[in-house]
């Protein structure tokens, strides 16, 4: 997960016979965040952040799809990854996501995108993050790095790599998945460094996927957040 810093914008129009709409290409950190920021339909489960330069119409191109989501007043981009099997290209996100992963916002740099990104919704109009959401982005930016690209498969010899560890700890992280893989629940994080938790390495995993925190051990959705509502009791 990543948060830019810093943005720059160029405005240019749509085509006149497409309505000649503003459309603005938005960098974050140098990478090109949104394409079309003030022709976005926010409000809807897919969002497209990546639209055509010549007409500004969601679907006219392919890709640039992502879930915006909150978590109390953090705001997430990311992955539409149950639909990338069977959708593809159609529907993959935008080609920073590849190299940066998934978009995190806590309250001060989502209001600094604000003020950059026309009509950009408040956080409390947001869908919650939920728990599923939270197994998938976790396990999508560990195989993302693992592989060097991007796999919305559920599985293979990257995941593999992780389970050279001791079965105990294997055996709880799998549980913690299972939990959460199919939970609609709200999901609370809570920053690391807000807790006592030791944190877990599993096998190959380029950072910690567990913490534990006294009798529990919580999933974590990235090295800096705690998922506080999915632990097992050790
Ligand atoms: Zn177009």
């Amino acid at each position: 997960m990543w948060t830019p810093i810093r943005y720059s914008a160029t405005k240019t129009r749509t085509y006149p016979e497409m309505g000649g709409h503003d459309f603005t290409t938005l960098l974050g950190d140098g990478l090109e965040l949104f394409a079309g920021a003030e022709c976005v339909c926010w409000g809807f489960d897919w969002v497209q952040i990546h639209l055509c330069m010549h007409c500004g119409r969601e679907g006219c191109q392919m890709g640039g799809y992502v879930h915006v989501r909150r978590a109390r007043e953090n705001v997430l981009f990311f992955p539409l990854f149950d639909e990338l099997k069977e959708r593809g290209q159609f529907i993959c996100p935008p080609p920073f996501m590849e190299s940066r992963g998934v978009l995190f916002y806590p309250p001060a740099e989502y209001a600094v995108l604000g003020q950059v990104v026309a009509r950009l919704p408040a956080a409390n109009t947001l869908e919650p993050l939920e728990l599923r959401e939270c197994a998938r982005i976790a396990k999508w930016e560990v195989e993302h790095v693992l592989r060097g690209n991007l796999d919305p498969g559920t599985g293979g010899e990257a995941w593999d790599a992780l389970t050279v560890c001791s079965p105990a700890m294997w055996d709880t992280f799998a549980k913690l998945m299972a939990q959460a893989w199919d939970s609609s629940e709200p999901a609370i994080l809570t920053r690391l460094a807000h807790t006592d938790a030791e944190v877990i390495r599993l096998g190959a995993a380029p950072w910690p996927l567990l913490a534990i925190e006294g009798t529990r051990a919580h999933l974590l959705l990235s090295p800096d957040w705690l998922v506080a509502n999915c632990y097992v009791e050790l």
